[in-house]
């Protein structure tokens, strides 16, 4: 599943190929990507909106739309439009999504579910095999994303911030680190990748991380994640491409995921696959030390 490195080389691709394009139709063709709304009612919310902000908020792409000013509707066209917020769109890619921008011209593909006519001639089409992804439109973005911890590369996560709420929640590393509302953007990739890195053990309880090993752990996700992002994402399916149809190449590094098997990039010894939480998961035995009281 794409995670926080993926969707945001998604939003950075995205963004220069619809910022500031006015929505000129919509084609809802899987209507439970959408999330609730009929295709009329979902097309009433987009059409005639211009999407003046991309961006990435957890793992959702965030498309902010606005509708000109009613001043301005009459206004002469070299004037830089005002919008007024109209709500926005939070795309989810889940399992398969795909978002891409092509020429309306070009026919939509078979698993296209959702299709958004630009004013520039472009088609911005969210395609999704398995349909888990969601299309949704939102009226108010801050109240629908509220509930999502601190973003990982803002300066709200610091060693200092995690420590703190590591030990007010008393559960173990993964499954706290997997959970969106305590922090965003992370998978079962990264976390894996992040506390390898931080020489932490998935099953260590919250409450016993120490300041040291919690600035560790900061310093370990913001690193795996900027290098992550500098690649492009993971690919190690069919699945995940960036608009662009390119793979990224973060897999080729990873250090625990998946390797199970392989030696350990840094000591030599031979990673493992436990399951936590339901999730296949990967620890070198030597740099990540099993807890005290776990068997
Ligand atoms: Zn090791």
């Amino acid at each position: 599943m794409p995670e926080l490195p993926e969707v945001e080389t998604v939003a950075r691709l995205i963004r220069p190929r619809v910022l500031g394009r006015t929505i000129t139709a919509s084609q809802a063709l899987w209507l439970r990507s959408l999330g609730g709304p009929s295709a009329a009612a979902f097309d009433e919310q987009v059409r005639g909106c211009a999407i003046t902000h991309v961006g990435r908020r957890a793992k959702y792409i965030v498309l902010t739309l606005g509708r000109a000013a009613p001043a301005e509707r009459a206004a002469p066209k070299h004037r830089l439009t005002k919008h007024e917020p109209a709500g926005a769109l939070l795309v989810h890619l889940r399992m398969t999504g795909r978002l891409h921008v092509e020429p309306s011209a070009d026919p939509l593909g078979p698993y296209t579910r959702v299709a958004l006519s630009l004013d520039d001639g472009h088609t911005l089409r969210f395609d999704d095999v398995r349909k888990f992804g969601r299309f949704t439109f939102v009226a108010d973005p801050a109240a629908a994303l509220h509930h999502l911890g601190p973003e990982p590369l803002s300066d709200e996560f610091t060693g200092a911030w995690l420590r703190d709420a590591l030990r007010q929640r008393r559960r173990q590393l993964k499954p706290l680190l997997l959970d969106q509302e305590f922090v965003a953007g992370l998978g079962n990739i990264y976390v894996d990748e992040a506390l390898h890195e931080a020489q932490l053990h998935p099953l260590q309880s919250s409450e016993r991380v120490t300041k040291p090993q919690a600035e560790r752990l900061v310093s370990a996700v913001r690193a795996i994640l900027e290098e992550a992002i500098l690649r492009e994402g993971s690919s190690f399916d069919t699945f995940y491409r960036t608009p662009e149809g390119q793979p990224g190449s973060y897999q080729e590094q990873f250090r625990v995921y998946g390797r199970d098997g392989r030696p350990c990039r840094r000591c030599g010894a031979t990673v493992q696959k436990l399951v936590v939480a339901q999730r296949g998961t990967h620890v070198c035995p030597r740099c990540q030390r099993t807890p005290r009281g776990v068997p």
